[in-house]
Parts: structure tokens; C-alpha cells; sequence
């Protein structure tokens, strides 16, 4: 949480919450002022480790960067033993394409945090992995330096055996073909909405297609999001803007149909808002 962007996720509990160290988001054209802004913390000798979303912000906008950025930052942790922690909560497992966004840079983090895909998004199962180097100085026969807390549902058999099923479909089944036929079905959809005015900055990161809302005033609290979150509902669709920025992350086993009638809905959605009938 101190970590995270302050704001109205964690204003409960500033007072809490300890100080790090933020880089700007690498915005296009100005990729450099991120790379800069690491390498100076860095210099100054006390980064522990760089905590990062690879390729896209989620929660923060769905907000895309080249794996380029991602591969120079690994570089420049590297070079000063500052540790890479990739969160993959939202794109592994296909998202953006390969198994895990890093793999899109070439890198491997030194710590990977995974769960939604990690069991097909059916059950709740998270799962933090790290080098043997991090395994190995936190294993230890030692009782008292046990992980203590959170021990209730960890490792449950049963979103284990979800996981494990996943595992099975991934390794088995043509699974980068879907992911790659399902990119394709969100590319040639979000193309009737391009030079459309009433959305702007349309992007694509592997299977999530995002879009923002012509409004006057953006952001995540933005009053349209709940507006237009209701107008999906009452067409029997679950799409949650984050504001004004309307995402469409279906599972992989969404149909053309469904796809369509989405699509179908945000054209409608975005006609209602012009008409002022949102
Ligand atoms: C959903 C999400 C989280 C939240 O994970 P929890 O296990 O629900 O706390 C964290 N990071 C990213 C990138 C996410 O998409």
C-alpha cells in the first residue's frame, strides 16, 4: 500500500504508510525522464528494489509502455543490485501475449507476484516467486523466521487444484494461439472507434483493448464511470470503467458474439453520453 500511487486507495491510512521513492510513468516521447529519474534514486545509493506493473498500469488507467523501458530499468537495477520486482497480478498468464509480460523485455524479475490468471481467474490463489538467491536467504530451519501470518487459506486444495488444472490446459493445449486469435478479435473490433471523437487515446496491450471517454474531466473518480458501469449492467454486461477509461479484458473463452454485443455496447454507451441521456 505505501507503495501504490496515494490517493484515494490508501488515504485511510497515510499516516500508516512509509515513504518511497516514485518514477514518473515513462508517458510516450518522454520515456527517458523515467530511466533518468531511477538511475539518479539509484545513485543516491539506498534502492532496495524497483516495484513495478510491466508493459501496462492497470487500476492507474490502463496505461501502456514499450518493454523497451521495462528491459533498460532492469539494466539499471542491475547495475546497482537493486532488486526488480515485476507485479503480474493482472498480465500473466496471457495477457499481453507471451506466459508473463517480462518475457516481451527479455527479463526475469527477481521477484514475480502472480494470482488472477493463476487459476483461469476461477478461484482466489495468489503465488509470489523469486530467485533462488531470495528463496534461499529467507530458507531456514529455524522456526521463529517462519512467514506467520495470512496462514489460513494459503496454498487451499481446492484453488490449488484450479491452478494446477491451468498449469495443465497451458501446457498441453494451443493456449498462445487463443490468446493470440482473441488479440486479434479486440484489434480488428477496436478499429471502428478510430478518429471517433467521442473516445480518444485507443490502445491495445495483447487481449486487453482499452479506450477513454471524450469527458471534460478524467481520472478514476471521474463521475461517468458509475454512469456508464450501470448502463452495461442493464445490458447484462460486466465491464467496470476505471472513470472514463473503458477496458475490455474478457476471458479467454469469450465468444464472437459476446465480444460484439460489448463492443456494441460502448458505441451505444458513448452515443447516450453525447445525447446527454447518460
Ligand atoms: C488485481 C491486482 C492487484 C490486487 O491483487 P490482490 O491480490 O487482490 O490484492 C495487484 N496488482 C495488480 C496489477 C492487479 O491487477
Amino acid at each position: 500500500m505505501s507503495a501504490g500511487e496515494r490517493g484515494v486507495f490508501n488515504a485511510a491510512y497515510e499516516p500508516l504508510l512509509f515513504a518511497v521513492d516514485r518514477v514518473p510513468f515513462p508517458e510516450s516521447g518522454r520515456e527517458q525522464e523515467t530511466l533518468d529519474a531511477f538511475e539518479t534514486f539509484c545513485a543516491s545509493g539506498h534502492v532496495a528494489a524497483l516495484l513495478l506493473e510491466p508493459l501496462v498500469l492497470g487500476a492507474g488507467g490502463m496505461k501502456i509502455y514499450p518493454a523497451s523501458v521495462l528491459s533498460e530499468l532492469k539494466r539499471i537495477a542491475e547495475r546497482h543490485r537493486s532488486l526488480f520486482i515485476a507485479d503480474e497480478v493482472m498480465t500473466g498468464w496471457g495477457r499481453t501475449g507471451p506466459l508473463f509480460a517480462c518475457e516481451q523485455a527479455g527479463i526475469a524479475p527477481d521477484i514475480l507476484c502472480t494470482s488472477k490468471g493463476l487459476t483461469g481467474g476461477a478461484l482466489p490463489l495468489a503465488a509470489t516467486l523469486c530467485t533462488a538467491e531470495i528463496f534461499d536467504a529467507h530458507l531456514s530451519t529455524d522456526r521463529r523466521r517462519t512467514f506467520f501470518h495470512s496462514s489460513s487459506y494459503t496454498a487451499n486444495p481446492i484453488a490449488c487444484a484450479a491452478a494446477l488444472a491451468n498449469l495443465e490446459i497451458w501446457m498441453t493445449e494451443p493456449v498462445r494461439a487463443r490468446v493470440e486469435a482473441l488479440e486479434a478479435k479486440q484489434r480488428s473490433r477496436l478499429q471502428r472507434f478510430e478518429g471517433d471523437p467521442r473516445f480518444c487515446n485507443i490502445r491495445q496491450v495483447g487481449t486487453i483493448a482499452a479506450l477513454d471517454l471524450a469527458v471534460p474531466v478524467g481520472g478514476y473518480l471521474s463521475e461517468v464511470g458509475p454512469r456508464l458501469r450501470a448502463f452495461f449492467r442493464e445490458r447484462r454486461l460486466l465491464i467496470r470503467p476505471l472513470g472514463n477509461v473503458i477496458y475490455l479484458m474478457p476471458p479467454y473463452c469469450v465468444t464472437d458474439a459476446d465480444l460484439d454485443r460489448a463492443y456494441d455496447a460502448i458505441d451505444e454507451a458513448a452515443s447516450a453520453f453525447v445525447a446527454g441521456r447518460l
